[in-house]
């Protein structure tokens, strides 16, 4: 890794880090018009048994899957950089880009500060399950390659366009001073899609009105109008929306004190439950897999009531966001689950004729580009989204390396 030195290789590269609660999603990127991906691969189980770091090149289609065994995000980052520097194509290194959850006043990307640390340090506690781990990340290659310019890329920002009544939570005023607000997530996911919609030639992308579902483990929706967010399914947390691989999205709040006295249950149990034994796992008892649920709902209930639940829930998401927006050109889907499964899709635009929503079954079975019927007033389509290379994009951006 050169550290910015005045005589630089002809190919640079910058590093994308995307750490999760407990993986490391990573991409090396070599700068250029378009951006090509020369390496990429993740880091996941860290703190569990059977941690695995994977490797994917592209180039020279080779996948190696080796053993490690990490405490912590900071020590699987080192192991992470140890093995990297081994690699021909780290020696070109720029930069380094991170997916940071909350931005708060941060609209757009910005170089790593030490004033920027501080803040994602005071900020933390907002997001325990995220924050402090991409926080050790960020400190992690500070410390290793200190000269490198690292920037910051918020998951947040793409929502800071959404109007007053979207934002504010209707709880006493006092709080809304401390910006206690709904800040909406995924904005990097989003910003791409949209990107996506008008590099596919989409006229909804900049003039129309769009609702973005990113179902992934994680998920949630956007509602966009000329490009710009104006609501979203999450909240002040990710926790919020609608149910997840393990997130119950939005409860009502009165069962926190209902669980809290009748269960005796603490706030560390509530915050475990609602964020990792819920959502699909927690109604079916079995799995928070998509894949998995529909491999065996027609021999257990549990498995069918989460399905239709999450089905259920999106919909009516959809309408109210159809509602928000005040119509609707197109829908996209994205993630894990909205790109691979026609089933899931079907059940969730099925009944949303009303809203100009006909989906053209052979094409949705085979999750092409587009997938709506001819005759569907709302174009619904379906897009691979890269997040890594969003990131990429804006760090070449705000680095000053030029595309
Ligand atoms: P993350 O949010 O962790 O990045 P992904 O976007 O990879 O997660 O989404 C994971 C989810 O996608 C899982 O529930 C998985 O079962 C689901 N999924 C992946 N492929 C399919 C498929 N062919 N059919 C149904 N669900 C799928």
């Amino acid at each position: 890794m050169t550290e910015q030195s005045s005589a630089k290789p002809t190919h640079l590269s910058v590093l994308i880090i995307n750490g999760g609660s407990s993986s490391i999603k990573f991409a090396l990127y070599q700068v250029g018009e378009p951006l090509k991906r020369k390496l990429y691969g993740k880091i996941d189980r860290i703190g569990l048994s059977g941690t695995n770091l994977t490797c994917n090149d592209p180039i020279g289609n080779q996948r190696n899957s080796y053993s490690i065994a990490p405490s912590d995000h900071r020590s699987a980052a080192n192991i992470l950089i140890d093995w990297l520097v081994k690699r021909d194509e780290f020696a070109s290194i720029e930069a380094l880009g991170h997916r940071v959850v909350y931005g708060m006043k941060h609209i757009q990307p910005e170089i790593v500060t030490p004033d920027l640390l501080d803040e994602l340090h005071r900020i933390g506690p907002y997001d325990p399950d995220h924050l402090p781990r991409e926080i050790e990340l960020i400190e992690t290659f500070r410390q290793r390659y200190p000269k490198v310019p690292q920037v910051a890329c918020f998951d947040t920002a793409f929502h800071h366009t959404m109007p007053r009544e979207a934002k504010l939570l209707p709880i006493p005023r006092r709080f809304d001073a401390k910006r206690v607000q709904r800040y909406g997530f995924h904005g990097l996911f989003y910003a791409y899609l949209i990107e996506e919609l008008a590099r596919l030639g989409d006229p909804a992308a900049s003039k129309g009105c769009v609702i973005l579902a990113h179902l992934g483990n994680g998920g949630s929706l956007a509602a966009v109008r000329e490009g710009k967010s104006i609501d979203t399914s999450m909240g002040f947390t990710p926790t919020g929306g609608f149910m997840m691989s393990t997130r119950s999205g939005d409860l009502d709040p009165g069962l926190a004190p209902y669980l809290l006295r009748i269960e005796q249950m603490t706030t560390k149990q509530f915050y475990e439950m609602v964020n990792h034994k819920s959502g699909l796992l927690g109604v079916s008892e079995t799995s928070s897999d998509m894949r998995d649920l529909l491999s065996h709902e027609t021999g257990d209930v549990r498995a069918a009531e989460a399905v239709a639940l999450f089905c259920y829930q999106v919909k009516k998401w959809i309408g109210a966001f159809a509602a928000a927006l005040g119509g609707l050109d197109t829908l996209v889907f994205a993630g894990g689950i909205g790109e691979n499964s026609p089933t899931i899709r079907t059940r969730i635009c099925g009944g949303l004729g009303f809203l100009g929503i006909e989906l053209e079954e052979n094409r949705n079975a085979v999750n092409e580009g587009v997938i709506s019927a001819a005759s569907s007033r709302v174009a619904v389509r379906v897009i691979h989204t890269n997040e890594e290379q969003m990131i990429a994009h804006s760090v070449c951006t705000y680095s000053g390396l030029m595309l």
